[in-house]
């Protein structure tokens, strides 16, 4: 008789049309736990085959799921909020097993969030208004808002719970369904909340879910004829694949995608708060530095940067890196082999370039006492490089890691005029205590998000996204719900 073996990697399966099933081919992606090296679990690989029978599905549902009553959505996403609340500890620790950011982060942040989205959608459902246009007593003129259809989402692997659910909630709330492709590296938290969405009564076929690698299901899901939008977290490279791809299609996409964003230290900030704000607030985080909005470029007024660099090497001088399921840990590993990899090309790349690294530059088995399992796992310190120029690919492109750049500015100009030199426009970070430079600075620089006196703060209610390489579009809000409705104008004569 088969079974099991002890130990062998646990595997999630795929939903399409309220079935759980493996990938058509039989094939699997391990996944591995980034802070050992080891397979933990094996997630299907999905191709276009079932990208086909989950959009198919998602169209069958379309058609009942738009005309169910809007009250009615509302209730199942407050059954879907309290069965994600009922959860949550176990996905956190999935997500965290799978990306390697630390256990903290994903069950203070990322889930009660979740729950809280969900709610907030749940408050929107049916709260959808269309107007009326008087263009004059010869017709009556409204216009309705309508779902889309079947809504194609791909998303990565920093955060794919999260960034899923904040694009689900609004895209369910406006009665569209979903088929959703999560990151091959880090699809087990998503795979496994898909049973959630059966058990809060949602009809088969609404959400499914097809894991698979980017360059196969993604490409087929982005690509396929009956995917009414393709709502998009990644990088910027791929968004330019999909763009591509669905060129010829004439489809909605939003992008969010990837940032170099500053965080710009005042000489007259309260600098323990700013020292917080700059170190474990914005790059030095429970990911690793592994979020698009990083404050990957730090951008201090000269009379405090030598003090500023002092203090950064303090506080990065206390992060205990670690395993990320141990509640003591405040860093982990970078969430993928390739990505390590990628990450510790650049602490070669600055010295190339000529930067001096002034912190940190240690990976992998040599943060470890010998023999350590972490040792196999894709570590790296907290770095910082400072003797920085602005052509420098360490201060342009956007590294994804705990590494950031420290520059000098002399005044307020000058600072917004660093913040703007970039291809990015993701998000910025402030430290001053004046309340008008405060207000000016938020107001000169081209970015989606403004974080004054506080870092990386994101709100279901706020909406969220970038501007010029950080790409189009918005998450969260009600700004967000528009995204995944048409508008249908409607004339009726009178006369
Ligand atoms: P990625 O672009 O490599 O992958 C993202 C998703 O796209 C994955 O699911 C992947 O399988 C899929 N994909 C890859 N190639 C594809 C193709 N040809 N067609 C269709 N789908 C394809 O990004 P990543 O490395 O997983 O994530 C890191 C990037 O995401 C960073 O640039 C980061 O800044 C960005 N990000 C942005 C936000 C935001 O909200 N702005 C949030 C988190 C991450």
């Amino acid at each position: 008789m088969g079974g099991r073996l002890v130990n062998a990697p646990r595997q999630f399966l795929n939903l399409i049309d309220g079935q759980a099933r493996p990938a058509a081919s039989g094939e699997w992606i391990d996944s591995i736990d980034p802070a050992t090296g080891q397979v933990w679990a094996q997630v299907p690989a999905g191709g276009a085959a079932d990208i086909d029978d989950a959009v198919a599905a998602a169209r069958r549902a379309f058609r009942t799921w738009r005309r169910t009553p809007a009250m009615q959505r509302a209730a199942l996403l407050r059954a879907l909020a309290a069965a994600f609340a009922e959860w949550s500890q176990s996905l956190a620790e999935i997500e965290t097993r799978d990306n390697g950011r630390i256990l903290t982060e994903t069950t203070a942040g990322d889930l009660p969030a979740v729950v809280q989205m969900l709610h907030y959608w749940a408050g929107a459902a049916d709260k959808i208004h269309g107007e009326t246009v008087d263009i004059g007593p010869a017709s009556i003129n409204y216009v309705q808002r309508e779902p889309i259809g079947v809504i194609g989402m791909i998303v990565p692997w920093n955060a794919p719970l999260a960034i899923f659910v904040a694009k689900a909630g609004a895209a369910l709330a406006a009665g569209n369904t979903i088929v959703v492709k999560p990151p091959e590296s880090a699809s087990c938290s998503i795979l496994e909340a898909a049973a959630l969405f059966e058990k809060a009564g949602f009809p088969p076929g609404v959400m499914n879910v097809v894991a698979g690698l980017g360059s196969v299901a993604g490409d087929a899901l982005a690509g396929h004829p009956d995917v009414g939008k393709i709502a998009f977290t990644g990088s910027t490279a791929t968004a330019g694949a999909i763009t591509a791809r669905t060129a010829s299609a004439i489809k909605p996409l939003s992008f969010e995608l990837g940032g170099k964003s500053a965080n710009i230290v005042f000489a007259d900030a309260d600098l323990d708060l700013a020292t917080v704000g700059v170190t474990t607030a914005a790059i030095y985080t429970g990911g690793a530095g592994q979020a698009c909005i990083a404050g990957s470029r730090i951008l201090v007024q000269r009379p405090v940067y030598e003090e500023m660099i002092e203090r950064i090497g303090r506080a990065a001088a206390a992060i205990r890196l670690g395993d990320p399921m141990d509640r003591a840990t405040q860093m982990g590993p970078i969430a993928l082999e390739g990505q390590y990899g990628k990450v510790r090309s650049y602490l070669d790349i600055g010295l190339d370039e000529g930067a001096e690294m002034v912190l940190g530059g240690g990976s992998g088995a040599e943060l470890f006492e010998p023999g350590s399992a972490l040792g196999g796992g894709y570590f790296v310190q907290p770095t910082l490089f400072a003797g920085v120029r602005p052509d420098m690919r360490i201060y342009r492109e956007e590294i994804f890691g705990p590494v950031a750049c420290i520059v000098p500015f002399d005044d307020e100009e000058e600072a917004i005029g660093m913040a703007n030199d970039s291809p990015y426009g993701l998000a910025c970070g402030l430290w001053t205590n004046q309340l008008k430079r405060a207000h000016r600075v938020a107001a000169g620089v081209d970015v989606g998000a403004v974080w004054i006196n506080t870092y990386r703060r994101i709100h279901w209610a706020l909406p969220f996204g970038g501007m010029k390489q950080s790409g189009y579009g918005r998450d969260s809000g009600m700004e967000s719900l528009r995204g995944y409705q048409h508008t249908k104008s409607v004339w009726v004569d009178l006369t």
